[in-house]
């Protein structure tokens, strides 16, 4: 299991889909090991082990995820927090990996982190009762978008306009915590509701994407499960309190030099540049011994998921690739957030 603060990598090289193969797009990136790959590209054929994580080939199935990145979520209904994301460019396989293989088959990580947490937490609550204590819980649950730096409500079922990171000091902890204002938070009993909730969600993520010219590679989605357990024995009660949030980032591929861009989608590009480099400093911020400064206010992203970053949390970073040669500069580079997030 990670230590909390602990950041997790694991790569996953999705399988070449038919139309990649019917005109040939040869695979140039395979797993060879269990930490390793290889990859060509025009600088030619190097090994990469990754010895902060596991890779998993095109094989691997949503299960193989899971089970490779549950260390992340196991604490949350012991008051740690998770988080995860999926950072790859666009068609890596993402979605595919955070939701599921097709927009109504929710079967990836967030359905199983769902399960699991509602698993060990009516464990929790049964074994408290057992031993004479009263028990509870309660998840709420929010979804939201970030898109040029605008956090939207997906769950409001009104067009929310740009809402606000605020602060507040939590007068248990007397530690800062961020909340966003005026954001939908819906009470859940299990992992049916926050399917429902994920529906919603993503059909106004659609809405919205169809409205703005699809969007929704450019823009990320934000999960998050606040989760209270309380149990009350003779003598004292005691209260855990943990987040877990599932991210599923906006496309990290690279403007092109070569393409003419309309200004509102270089806009874009520029404000998911560096919200997802920010994203990279903060981890290897984190990641270093004499930890000074962690930037957490370069994007609206890292101060959103500011508590859900270091502390006592638990972070997996789930890197999507495409086998293909015609990818392989951007798999490059997305391996190399790997190398820095670790
Ligand atoms: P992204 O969200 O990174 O833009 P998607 O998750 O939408 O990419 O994936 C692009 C396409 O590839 C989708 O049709 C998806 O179903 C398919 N795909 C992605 N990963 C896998 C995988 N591991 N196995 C099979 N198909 C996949
Ligand atoms: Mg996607």
């Amino acid at each position: 299991m990670p230590k909390a603060e602990a950041i997790q990598v694991t790569i996953r090289i999705r399988p070449p889909s038919a139309a990649e193969s019917a005109i040939g797009d040869s695979t140039v990136c395979h797993q060879i090991r269990d930490n390793t790959l290889s990859l060509e590209t025009a600088d030619g054929k190097a090994n990469i082990e990754c010895a902060y994580g596991a890779v998993l080939g095109q094989e691997a199935g949503q299960e193989d995820v899971f089970e490779a990145i549950k260390g992340t979520i196991v604490g949350v209904a012991e008051g740690i927090n998770g988080c995860i994301f999926t950072y790859g460019q666009t068609g890596a396989g993402k979605t595919h990996t955070m939701l599921g293989s097709s927009p109504g088959n929710f079967d990836g990580i967030t359905v199983r982190a769902v399960r699991r947490l509602f698993e060990d937490l009516h464990r929790n609550k049964t074994e408290q009762q057992k031993g004479g204590e009263e028990s509870r819980f309660q998840v709420h649950c929010s979804f939201l978008q970030i898109y040029n730096e605008k956090l939207q409500d997906l769950l409001s079922g009104a067009e929310s306009g740009n809402l606000n990171i605020r602060e507040h000091k939590n007068s248990k902890t007397k530690k800062a915590e961020v909340f966003v204002s005026g954001l939908s938070e819906y009470r859940v009993t299990g992992v049916e509701d926050v399917l429902t909730l994920l529906s919603a969600g993503t059909r106004a993520r659609e809405v919205r994407a169809t409205d703005m010219n699809d969007i929704s590679s450019r823009s990320h989605a934000v999960l998050q499960l606040s989760v209270e357990a309380e149990s009350m024995g003779e003598d004292f009660s005691v209260l855990k309190r943990a987040k877990l949030s599932l991210v599923d980032l906006a496309g990290s591929e690279k403007m092109s030099t070569k393409s003419v861009l309309g200004k509102e989608h270089s806009k874009e590009l520029t404000s998911i540049n560096s919200s997802l480099s920010a994203l990279g400093n903060v981890m290897s911020a984190l990641g270093e011994k004499s930890r000074k400064h962690v930037p957490y206010r370069d994007s609206k992203l890292t101060r959103l998921l500011q508590d859900s970053l270091g502390g006592n949390t638990r972070t997996s970073v789930i890197c999507c690739v495409s086998p293909c040669q015609s990818a392989a500069e951007e798999t490059k580079s997305t391996l190399k957030f790997a190398d820095r997030a670790r």
